[in-house]
This record gives C-alpha cells, structure tokens and sequence, in this order.
C-alpha cells in the first residue's frame, strides 16, 4: 500500500522542516541527520529439523544525547536496516517528547515467527542478542518487546546478557516479566496510553467520550489493549482488522468476548460476534472507510498513504503503530479536516512504562500498578498538553508541534554537550 515515500525520508523531512521553523542552528542540527551507530549481523541457527539457517539482524542506536539508548526488537520478515533506523530515528523523538531521560534506538532480525517454533526463536533471541551485546548495558542501550516479540523474548536477552557479564542485570531491557524485574502494568502500557490520548483529544475536540466509537487496526499487544481500555471507559469498537481479516458490528463489539476467542486462537477469525471479512486487504478497506470518531492504525507503518487517505473515515486518528501515516496521507488529512496524533505521543505509553521499569530495576525497589498507572497518566498527558499548545502557539498540527518539541529537546542537549572532541 506505499505511495512511494519511504518511513525514514518521511521522518527526515518532518524533522527538517521542525529545525527550520525553530530556525536552529544548522549545524547543531546537522547531527540529527543520521544515525550515530548501526550495526548489521548475519549468524547462523540450528533449526529444529537438524538443517542451519542465516538470519540476518540489525540494531541502530539513532542518538544518545539525552541519555541511553531506547527502543523495541522487532521480529518480522520485512525487517531491513533503513526501517530500523527510521523506527530508532522514531523512537529518539518520542522519548524527548515524552521527556523521558532516553535517546533512541531499534533493533530487529529479518525473520518469519509464525513459521518458527519456540526453541527456533528462544536460539535466534540468544544469538541475536549475543551478536548486539557491543551495543548493550543498562546504561547504553535497552531494548523492549516491538512486533512479534514479548516479555518471554526479554526474558531470553535479559538471561543471555547476565550470563555472559557473570551476574544478573535486570535494567538491560524492559518489558520483561514481572518475576525478574518487569514492571506492573508495562505489559499494557501502550494500549493505556493510547486510551488515555484518545480521551484528551476528544475532549479537546469537545467530543463526548461516551459512546463515541472506534475502529482499530491490528490486534497485536497494542491494538487489542486498546480495545480493551476503549471498551472500559465506554468507547464503542466497531470494527477490528488482523491478519486473519475483520470483524465488524456497528453496534458495538463485544470486546471481553473478543479478548478471550484471541487468547485462546491467537486470530480474530472465528469470533462470532459480528460480520466477518476473511479478506486482509478487503477487511482493511472496510475498516480505513469506517464511519467513525476515532481510527486506531496499531499494524504496522505506510497503511494510511495518498492511496487511500481520501476515503479515511474516521474524524480522529490515533497513530498506535509507528509510522502508521504516511507525510503525503498527512496533507490530504489535514486538507479534509482531520485530527492525526502522532506516533511520538499517541503511542509513548509503552516506552514511558519502560522507563518506569527501568528506574525500578537500576534502585531494586518496586512500584504498585496504581502508582504505575498514575505517574503514567501524568507523563503521557503532560506530553500531550504541551504538543497541543504548541500546536496552538504555532498554528501548526499536532505532528509538526511535536517534531518542533523533539527536536528543540535535542538539540539543545547536544549543545549543551558540545561536540567531542
Ligand atoms: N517498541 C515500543 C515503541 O515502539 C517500546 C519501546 C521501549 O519501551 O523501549 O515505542
């Protein structure tokens, strides 16, 4: 579905044009430009038939002037070293919105995990990890769950990394489970931070939160937890897309029924409580046509192009995924009206509660889920607040003021820091 612009150049462009209506110094600029390491690796895995296979993965550490480096692993066969390195370039500005103390990072290896059993992915997870381990420390660089990976994923780097140091370093990643130092409530955090956007925005937007509804793409950690902190507070979810297809019930979906059919299958195919399309493509028309308050795109990047920005249906859009919009998509939006919160803060719930879980592992001293939660709600809030009023201030959209936000952040720091030598 791409319409020709690519997530990294979409990235540099929105940055460049922050710089210059912030009228930065180019040349403290100029080191926002690219990434300050990338690594390729390429290793072999015993496979559980007996035969060896060459994965190949990446890890970029896109800036660390604000503090070590921060960013998910993700597992998917499209994985390649410039999406990585617009997903690090993604993850240094989200966290200087955030104002959380990280510079960015992303990692991944070109793989197909459906494909793969659970010794399969535990050997690549160990490999990969052993592969990286140059990059890696609590106080360099923190890798978190992304597409395809989760907190038994951790769990194996987290090992694989203490192994080789000779004792355990729980802070060395995040999202890990809680009995080995995971933190209450990151397993969801994404999801609850997109909920608690969409109430902001709606309510900035004098739209009632009550019965307002949603269509959500993707049904992944994000997209179903999503779903589930909508229905909660109220929100109606009327169509939900994966890749086994679309469910759709205008009056609403049942969505603990959904929650548990997917526990239990592991695919929204087969859930009974609505219409559904078994077509992935056809399913996604639906769902991007959808006539409702809020779209949720929590898949992956480049669905939402100038191919298909004129038939959004939705009045919000609400980015879960990273990159879900792409800059040409941007304009034909804002041309019809429509509200677009960008990555960077919709969907910084997860790596906020990373940071939580962070600060927990390096002190040895737990939080409860409540203060979890609250302190959460202040972060992602107060983020939003200040891209909103900036937004204001400079008569710009939300995407803009938020780059404007990142950028003046870093910036500043790397002139503070001055450059080395
Ligand atoms: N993968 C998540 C993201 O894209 C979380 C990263 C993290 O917690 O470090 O924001």
């Amino acid at each position: 579905m791409s319409d020709g612009s690519t997530l990294l150049g979409d990235v540099l462009s929105r940055m460049d044009e922050a710089a210059e209506r912030l009228r930065i110094d180019r040349d403290m600029y100029k080191t926002l430009r690219s990434p300050r390491t990338s690594l390729t690796v390429t290793f072999p895995i015993r496979m559980d038939d007996g035969s060896i296979e060459i994965f190949t993965g990446y890890r970029v550490l896109y800036n660390y002037a604000r503090g070590p480096s921060k960013g998910g692993v993700r597992y998917h066969p499209a994985v390649n070293l410039e999406e990585i390195t617009a997903l690090a370039a993604i993850m240094t500005l989200k966290c200087a919105v955030s104002g959380v103390p990280f510079g960015g990072a992303k990692g991944g290896v070109t793989c197909d995990p459906s494909r793969m059993s659970m010794n399969e992915l535990e050997r690549l997870t160990r490999r990969y990890t052993y592969m990286i381990l140059p990059l890696l420390g609590p106080d360099k660089d923190i890798p978190a769950p992304d597409v395809n990976t989760n907190e038994q994923t951790m769990a194996w780097m987290m090992d694989t990394y203490s192994m080789l140091a000779g004792y355990t370093v729980p802070g060395v990643v995040t999202g890990k489970p809680f009995q080995l130092g995971g933190s209450r409530g990151r397993s969801y955090a994404t999801g609850r931070g997109v909920a608690f956007i969409t109430a902001e925005t709606l309510k900035r937007l004098d739209m009632p939160l009550e019965g307002a509804t949603a269509a959500i793409q993707g049904f992944g950690n994000v997209g179903s937890n999503t779903a589930r902190f909508f229905h909660e507070e109220g929100i109606k979810v009327t169509g939900v897309t994966d890749l086994s297809g679309g469910i759709f019930n205008n009056s609403g979906l049942d969505i603990p029924a959904l929650l548990e059919h997917v526990k239990r299958e592991r695919r929204i195919a087969g859930f009974d409580g609505g219409e559904f399309i078994s077509d992935y493509q056809r399913a996604n028309e639906r769902l991007i046509r959808s006539k409702v308050d809020v779209l949720v795109p929590a898949a992956l990047e480049n669905q939402i192009t100038v191919n298909n920005a004129a038939d959004v249906g939705a009045d919000v859009i609400v980015e879960g995924a990273n990159g879900p919009v792409t800059s040409g998509a941007d304009e034909i939006l804002a041309r019809r009206g429509k509200v677009v919160v960008p990555d960077i803060v919709a969907n910084s719930g997860g790596v906020i509660v990373s940071y939580f879980e962070w600060v927990q592992d390096v002190q040895a001293y737990l939080w409860t889920e409540e203060q979890v939660n609250q302190r959460l709600k202040e972060v992602i809030t107060g983020s939003f607040s200040r891209v909103w009023d900036k937004s204001e201030d400079h008569s710009t959209d939300l995407r803009r003021a938020s780059y404007m936000e990142a950028v003046e952040k870093i910036v500043d720091v790397t002139r503070l820091r001055g450059i080395f030598p």
